[in-house]
Order: C-alpha cells, then structure tokens, then sequence
C-alpha cells in the first residue's frame, strides 16, 4: 500500500483555520495560533506524519484549501510531490 507523508510547514502558517475546519481528524489549531497535525513527529519547525491511501484525499483537500501552501505531501514511493 503507498504511503505518503503530510508536512506542515509551521512557520509560513497565518492560522486561517481552513485545514482544521476541512479535515479536524488530522488538523487541529493550537494555543500558538498555528495549525497542528494530529499525532505527528515535530522535525524542527516542521511537523510530519505518514498516512495511507485512504486518508489521502481528505489532507489533500486541507492543503488546497492552505492560502500560504504550508501543507506539502510527499508520495513515499515515488517521491513525487502530490501537492
Ligand atoms: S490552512 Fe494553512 S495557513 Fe491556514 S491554518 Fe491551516 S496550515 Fe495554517
């Protein structure tokens, strides 16, 4: 099954609130006024998490709705940039 991997590019965040309000099983806003991916590993600034196929489309959805484009997913088998 291809995993892929949600990155959450805290620093360019401006805590419109959009991904939580599009998927809040995997984002949430946190007391900073930035967004927060559930459950992930903290990579500096950065946020990371891997998910199955199946919960792509909807962290897909979160990051287009991103005005600053701070939600980058990554296809681990390919390596591709989804979004
Ligand atoms: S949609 Fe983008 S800018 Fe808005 S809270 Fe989420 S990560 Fe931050």
């Amino acid at each position: 099954m291809v995993k892929y991997k949600i990155v959450n590019d805290r620093p360019k965040c401006i805590g419109c609130g959009a991904c939580a309000a599009v998927a809040p099983s995997f984002w949430e806003m946190v007391d900073d006024g930035k967004s927060s991916i559930k459950d992930c590993a903290k990579i500096g600034d950065k946020e990371e998490k891997e998910i199955g196929e199946k919960d792509l489309a909807v962290n897909k959805e979160a990051a287009e709705s991103c005005p600053t484009e701070v939600i980058i997913i990554t296809n681990l088998e390919t390596n591709e940039k989804v979004i």
